[in-house]
């Protein structure tokens, strides 16, 4: 009799004979959420600061267009040759960051990428929007209380979760020590594979990379690409400016004519903006390359990622790794099945289909499991062709590139684990592959290839004996034998 050994005490899988409930798959497609800050003071600052970058852009147009090209290259300079180059690469390097900020500004207020709420946490955000105005602003303390419950609301052990089966109907998945996936206690759900908990939002956000004010909100998988675009044409902006405007003061200071104050203006703000998003798209571009994200680069000298890896149903833990098997065990009371394994072969053979057992293993510290190498990693957030790298309009190919294989693509490592662990290949399984889609669809299938076996079997029985009549599963006839 072959063994499935399970890290958890109780071992008898559940009955998969009950009707399948709906069940929802929060993971299947992406969210669609506005989600604002948590804090008052900075949701007035994401308000402002647009205002404050808008002022900026109309006094450096003001300046560059009018007091440079116009005042002083035109109708001083008579240099017109020269004033039409400056507006000319000030307006298309314009316009491209407009359309870029505009592009991100949108993204992160309609679709920030920001992973569902658990049915816990879903009904407390309910219970208190449904509250009194005057509730919500008088009691402090009670306001405490609800977030101090969604802060520790402890991992559902139900094997039953919602979610779960959205990371196990996968090959590979980021888990935690017993082979399950990562839990948030504020947001009350299983984190997809690289979401972050992002405090100033109070939520999980796919491929999390900072909270940005300047641009209205959260940096994650659905918007990194037209905030890296936004930050590159905004520097090209600012040295345009610059340009603009040492070559304006070289020419007066030069001509003993003075300095004016206007084009020391832009020479400082070009400056000042200039050097911030120069630095933010040299650091941008590196995470891009090595396709980490700025929480990953922070932790990247000390994390270790966990990873279930699926490997053919029924193996034995090895030296070096555990093993979970999928559907989790529910608990029961028999003493005679309490122990750590459970009869593989007395699963009906729908149940065993149903069966996926994953090791669990520990990379090394530094390594990037969805590591594809420079070229497949900048393709993977910036696009497939140069209009796409130049352009704020396609959104990243890594966006809900979601797969029944793993959350996102993952690099070469995968592979090397499997080596390095020594793990069996799934090329048994293969051939007899569960079917993907709900639980409820697994189920539906199973039945369906059932009864036509049955309906096959009861054919043949009567060809070989036309005479008597075909003997029903479970009558008296049959139950002896
Ligand atoms: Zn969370």
């Amino acid at each position: 009799m072959r063994l499935i050994t399970s890290p958890f005490p109780v071992s008898l899988r559940r009955p998969c004979s009950r009707s399948p409930a709906p069940r929802p798959r929060p993971y299947a497609r992406l969210e669609y959420e506005m989600v604002a800050a948590r804090r008052p003071e900075t949701r007035w600052a994401t308000r402002l600061i647009p205002v404050f970058l808008a002022g900026c852009v109309g006094f450096a147009t003001y300046v560059v267009v009018k007091r440079i090209c116009l005042d002083f290259y035109i109708n001083d300079q008579k240099q017109s040759r020269t004033a039409a180059i400056f507006l000319a690469f000030y307006f298309v390097f314009l316009l491209l960051m407009l359309a870029a900020y505009l592009r991100v500004f949108l993204v992160i207020q309609y679709n920030p990428g920001v992973v569902p709420l658990g049915p816990r946490a879903s009904q407390q955000k309910q219970h208190w929007n449904e509250r009194p105005k005057r509730s919500k602003r008088g009691s402090r303390a009670r306001d405490d209380d609800v977030e101090s419950i969604r802060d520790v609301a402890s991992r559902d052990e139900n094997p039953d979760s919602p979610g779960l089966e959205d990371f196990y109907s996968k090959d590979v998945f980021v888990c935690d020590f017993d082979g399950r996936p990562l839990w948030c206690s504020t947001c009350c759900n299983w984190k997809p594979d690289r979401a972050h908990h992002c405090s100033e939002l109070d939520r999980c956000v796919r491929k999390m990379d900072h909270y940005c004010p300047w641009v209205g909100g959260i940096i994650g998988e659905t918007s990194f690409k037209f905030f890296v675009q936004f930050t590159f044409y905004t520097t090209l902006y600012c040295i345009i400016a610059i340009s603009a405007g040492a070559l304006c003061l070289k020419t007066l200071v030069a001509s003993g004519a003075g300095v004016d104050g206007f084009v020391v203006g832009v020479f400082g703000i070009g400056g000042f903006f200039g050097l911030f998003t120069f630095t933010m798209t040299l650091s941008a571009g590196r995470y891009i390359l090595v396709n980490l994200t700025n929480v990953d680069h922070l932790k990247s000298k000390t994390l270790v990622h966990q990873l279930a890896i699926r490997v053919p149903r029924g193996t034995e833990p090895g030296i070096d790794y555990g093993v979970v098997t999928y559907p989790l065990p529910k608990p029961i009371s028999s003493p005679r099945l309490s122990g750590q394994t459970v009869a593989f072969e007395h699963l009906s053979k729908r149940d065993q289909l149903a069966v996926r057992t994953f090791a669990i293993v520990r990379t090394e510290i530094g390594e990037n499991p969805w590591d594809l190498g420079y070229y497949r990693n900048w393709k993977s957030i910036m696009g497939s062709n140069i209009i796409d790298w130049l352009l704020p309009f396609n959104r990243s190919p890594c966006e809900g590139s979601e797969t029944g294989e793993s959350f996102y693509e993952m690099g070469p490592l995968y592979h090397e684990l499997r080596t390095r662990f020594r793990l069996p290949e799934l090329s048994e399984e293969k051939t007899e592959r569960v079917p993907r889609g709900t639980r409820g669809e697994r189920e539906m299938a199973s039945v369906e290839k059932q009864r036509e076996r049955r309906r096959q079997q009861q054919q043949q029985q009567q060809q070989r004996q036309p005479s008597q009549p075909p003997r029903e599963h479970g009558s008296p006839s049959s139950s002896g034998s």
